[in-house]
């Protein structure tokens, strides 16, 4: 199964797709952490994304594509995958349509996570990140539990809040979403893709939406 997560920052898409992953049989494949893994290997792109990122703007179209296209040519991805933050813009949804059509495959859905504006903000300032597993967790919804699961990847979550998850930069990132991203929601509406999901309420409840959303 092919599958777009499509949402503003801090609606819950990477949490989601991290739940998903196992039953699903297939990748998640997050734009943000792919940047991430490229700055914290001191790689060229991962240097000229770090201030991209800061100020929560985009990274261009051309890298952003050539990075999916790589990722998504790797063997864990042949039966499918989630992707979570990407496309984030017209060219960018164009491009992927390309790359899907010159290998002879489609996309099966777009879910978007409808969540209201100021429950975002609360989301995204309570958001923490294991910066070993990059698993996902928030201070008030999802709080690690004692002891830590971490996924199996790591026994001990270390939480750190993202840098662009700071006040400052979440305006940034939410107007950068209205008026480059949310154009995507009418592109995939259009092409008969779109599956929206009310993604307030609890993981469990979320998950559900999602799951009988995709069927
Ligand atoms: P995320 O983890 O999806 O919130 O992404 C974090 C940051 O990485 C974004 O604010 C952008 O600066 C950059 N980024 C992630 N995905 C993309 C994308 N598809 N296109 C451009 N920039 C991206």
């Amino acid at each position: 199964m092919r599958i777009v997560f499509l949402g503003p920052p801090g609606s819950g898409k990477g949490t989601q797709a991290q739940r998903l992953v196992a039953s699903l049989g297939i990748p998640q494949v997050s734009t943000g952490d792919l940047l991430r893994d490229h700055r914290k290997r001191g790689t060229a792109l991962g240097l000229r994304a770090e201030a991209i990122m800061a100020r929560g703007d985009l990274v261009d179209d051309a890298t952003i594509l050539d990075m999916v296209k790589d990722r998504l040519a790797q063997p864990d991805a042949a039966k499918g995958f989630i992707l979570d933050g990407f496309p984030r813009t017209l060219a960018q949804a164009d491009g992927f349509e390309a790359l899907l059509a010159s290998i002879g495959r489609k996309l099966d859905h777009v879910v978007l996570f409808n969540v209201d504006r100021a429950a975002l903000v609360k989301r995204i300032s309570g958001r923490r990140t294991c910066a070993d597993c990059n698993r996902v967790f928030n201070i008030y919804t999802a709080p690690p539990s004692v002891p830590p699961p971490c996924g199996g990847q790591c026994t001990t979550p270390r939480l750190v809040q993202r840098k662009d998850d700071e006040e400052a930069t979440v305006a940034q990132r939410l107007a950068v979403y209205d008026e480059l991203t949310n154009p995507l929601v009418d592109y995939y509406r259009k092409r008969g893709l779109l599956r929206e999901v009310d993604a307030e309420g609890d993981l469990a409840t979320v998950t559900a939406r999602v799951t009988a959303a995709l069927r």
